[in-house]
C-alpha cells in the first residue's frame, strides 16, 4: 500500500520504518530535519510538505504528540487533501473528546478513521511489538488492523470512535496506581524488617501479585531486571505517565467518575515530575519513599 506518516519521533520513526519493512511504499512528513532524515534511511520517501505527502495515498498513519496537534493536522492537511476512500489512523495518545471529534469530521467528509494508540514503548515501536487498541466501526476496524499488524504484535478493537483512547488511558491509569502500589509496599516491608527479595518472592506468587511486581520490579537489583537495574533510564518516562494521568483525570472528570486513588497516584506523579525526574523511569518514583 500506499502509506502517508506523519510525527516521525521516538515511536514514530521506528513504527514509520516497520511499515516499509512490512513492504508498503511510505511518504513520510514531520516538522523536525533530523526525523525526516532517519525516515529517509529507513526507506521512507520524504516530504516537506503534509499536504503533497497524502496525495495519491490508501491510508494516513499519525503519531504526534498531543490532541490540539492531531486535530490541527487532520483539519488543515489530511481531510479534503488525502484521497476520498483514504482510511485514516491516528496512533498519538490524544483525550477522548478531541479523537471523537477528529473522527466525526473526517467522516463528514467522507473517510473511515480509527483511533489506534498504543501500548508499548521505543523499543516496541522499533521491534514491531506494540499493543493496538483500536476505536472504529468494524469496517474502519477491519481495514486498520492489516497496516498495525506491520506494526505491531497484537490490535484491538475496544469499540467504537474513541474507545482505542478511553482503553489506553484507563489501562495507564491502573497501571499508575499498582505501580505506586508496589512501591509503598516494597518498602514498608523494607522497613519492617523483610528482606525485599523475599517479599518479591511471597507477594508476586500472592494476592499482591500484580505486572508492576512481578514483571517491572521497581527496586534495583530485586525480582526481575527491569528499567531499577539501569538507573532508570529507558522504559516509560515519568513526563509519558504523567501526561497519560492528566488526560485520564479530564476524562474522570467529563465523564463523572470517582477516581480517588488515582487521582492521588496523579498527583504524586505531578509533584514527582515537577522535581526534575520526568525523564526517569515513572517506577523510580519508589526513590520518594
Ligand atoms: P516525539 O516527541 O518523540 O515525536 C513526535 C514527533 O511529532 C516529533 O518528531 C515532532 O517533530 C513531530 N511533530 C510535532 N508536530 C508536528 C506536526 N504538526 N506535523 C508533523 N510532525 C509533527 O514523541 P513520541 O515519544 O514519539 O510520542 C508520540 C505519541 O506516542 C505521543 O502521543 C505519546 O503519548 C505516544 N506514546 C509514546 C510512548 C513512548 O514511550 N515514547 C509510548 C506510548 C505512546
Amino acid at each position: 500500500m500506499k502509506i502517508a506518516f506523519i510525527g516521525l519521533g521516538n515511536m514514530g520513526g521506528g513504527m514509520a520504518a516497520n511499515l516499509v519493512k512490512a513492504g508498503h511504499q511510505v511518504n513520510a512528513f514531520d516538522l523536525a530535519e533530523q526525523a525526516r532524515g532517519a525516515a529517509k534511511d529507513a526507506g521512507c520517501e520524504v516530504f516537506h510538505d503534509l499536504k503533497e505527502a497524502v496525495q495519491g495515498v490508501e491510508a494516513v498513519v499519525s503519531m504526534l504528540p498531543n490532541g490540539g496537534i492531531v486535530k490541527a493536522v487532520y483539519e488543515n492537511d489530511v481531510v479534503g487533501h488525502a484521497p476520498a476512500g483514504a482510511i485514516l489512523l491516528d496512533c498519538s495518545t490524544i483525550d477522548v473528546a478531541t479523537a471523537k471529534e477528529v473522527t466525526e469530521a473526517a467522516t463528514k467528509a467522507g473517510y473511515e478513521m480509527v483511533d489506534a494508540p498504543v501500548s508499548g514503548g521505543i523499543a516496541a515501536a522499533n521491534g514491531g511489538t506494540l499493543t493496538f487498541m483500536v476505536g472504529g466501526t468494524e469496517s474502519a476496524f477491519a481495514r486498520a488492523e492489516p497496516i498495525l499488524q506491520g506494526m505491531g504484535k497484537a490490535v484491538i478493537r475496544a469499540g467504537d470512535a474513541g474507545a482505542g483512547q478511553t482503553a489506553k488511558i484507563c489501562n495507564n491509569m491502573l497501571l499508575a496506581v499498582h505501580m505506586i502500589g508496589t512501591c509503598e509496599a516494597m518498602k514498608m516491608a523494607e522497613k519492617l524488617g523483610l528482606d525485599p527479595q523475599k517479599f518479591y518472592e511471597i507477594s508476586s506468587q500472592s494476592s499482591g501479585s500484580n505486572w508492576s511486581l512481578n514483571t517491572y520490579t521497581p527496586l534495583p537489583g530485586v525480582g526481575v531486571q527491569s528499567p531499577a537495574d539501569n538507573e532508570y533510564q529507558g522504559g516509560f518516562a515519568t513526563a509519558l505517565m504523567l501526561k497519560d494521568l492528566r488526560l485520564a483525570m479530564e476524562a474522570a472528570e467529563n465523564s463523572d467518575s470517582a477516581v480517588p486513588l488515582s487521582s492521588r497516584a496523579a498527583s504524586l506523579y505531578e509533584d514527582y515530575s515537577g522535581a526534575g525526574n520526568g525523564a526517569l523511569d515513572f517506577s523510580s518514583i519508589i526513590k520518594t519513599y
